[in-house]
């Protein structure tokens, strides 16, 4: 297959990126490093079957790309701070940025992913929540310029499929965690390790009480693959996420365990409309693709400090005496 891949350069993008390649696919990225880094695919670039265009998917898509199998659309920034920060841009990328990546899967005859959000269900009132659930989103406040780009997105990519037959898919992605996170992206999971392992107090905010569901980032690009190969459309969302939820400072506590265990926990304010609790029900994702998460929290953290304690080592400078 020949696939376009836009966010490429990001976390979870670079994920896909050396799946599809590994599996014998012809992947071309898109990225303008707004919150992606080169060095995440940077070891693909000698890759036969890998091409990559600088860009920004929000003005536009490359033209030249001949016949597609599948449009991939993961630009956005996807941290809070970074979206918060770049509010603009991203309520573009979800807005125009999709209705680019859905022209062009119609021009070169594609099918259409997207990556849809559990912010689309913003501070939810029903837990676990299915998909058939519309969410309780604060549409003017701080989150807004994300959960509302995402789900204006979802929007015009089911409008793509009623109006214009696109075989169109959507995920809806909790809390994903793993290597290729940026050290600096603000989100728990990279804030809790790299205080850590910079001997630091780890940063809880509010009272810790608040829950969410961490997914290690090999069950996520598994749960993609198995819907994308689903034979016939599947226009709905479906929610790919672990049902372990647990509490902020649980967590915080499991992180400082995992690396020095004598090191504080600090409680520092809470963000505005942070939602309280988020948990999927993922009853669909196990029922039409026989998907359920694989990997434990510890094995996943394991993977995850080893690679912070190792891009640690390599930023440190080299001792000149
Ligand atoms: P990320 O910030 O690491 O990656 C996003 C990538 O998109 C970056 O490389 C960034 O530079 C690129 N990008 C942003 N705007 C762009 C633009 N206008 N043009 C071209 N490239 C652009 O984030 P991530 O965690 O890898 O998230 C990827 C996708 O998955 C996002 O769409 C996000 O909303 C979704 N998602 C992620 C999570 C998660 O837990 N990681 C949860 C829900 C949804
Ligand atoms: N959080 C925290 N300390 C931090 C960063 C985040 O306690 O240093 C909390 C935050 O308040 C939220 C949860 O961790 O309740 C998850 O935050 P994250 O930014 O990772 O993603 P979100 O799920 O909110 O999109």
């Amino acid at each position: 297959m020949k696939l376009l891949l836009t966010g490429s350069a990001g976390f979870i993008g670079s994920h896909l990126a050396e799946h599809f390649l590994a599996h014998g696919h012809e992947v071309i990225g898109v990225d303008n490093y707004l919150s992606g880094q080169p060095r995440h695919t940077r070891h693909l670039l000698a890759h036969p079957g890998f091409s990559f265009v600088e860009a920004d998917v929000s003005m536009g898509l490359p033209t030249d790309t001949g016949p597609l199998n599948w449009v991939l659309h993961f630009a956005s920034p996807a941290s809070p701070p970074h979206y918060q920060q770049h509010a603009i841009e991203t309520l573009m990328v979800g807005a125009q940025g999709t209705q680019h990546a859905l022209d062009l899967a119609r021009r070169s005859g594609a099918r259409f992913l997207l990556a849809s959000t559990s912010e689309v269900y913003g501070d939810p009132q029903v837990h676990p929540q299915p998909e058939a659930y519309w969410g309780h989103v604060n549409p003017n406040g701080v989150r807004s310029c994300y959960d509302e780009a995402k789900r204006y997105a979802e929007a015009i990519t089911c409008a793509y499929h009623r109006e214009h037959g696109l075989d169109t898919r959507i995920i809806r992605i909790f809390n994903t965690y793993g290597p290729h996170m940026r050290p600096d992206d603000g989100r728990v999971v990279t804030n809790f390790i790299n205080q850590a392992l910079a001997g630091e107090a780890l940063t809880v905010q509010g009272d810790g009480q608040q829950t969410r569901s961490f997914q290690y980032v090999s069950d996520l690009v598994a749960g993609i693959a198995a819907l994308m190969a689903l034979p016939g459309p599947h226009p709905h969302p479906v929610n790919l996420g672990t049902t372990d939820a647990i509490t902020v400072l649980r967590f915080a506590q499991i992180v400082r365990d995992a690396i020095d265990p004598t090191l504080p926990i600090r409680f520092v304010p809470l963000a505005a409309d942070d939602p309280r609790q988020r948990q999927p029900d993922i009853t669909l994702a196990r029922t039409l693709l026989g998907w359920s998460p694989q990997v434990s929290l510890t094995d996943g953290l394991t993977r995850t400090i080893a690679y912070f304690r190792a891009l640690r080592a390599e930023q440190q400078p080299v001792p000149t005496s």
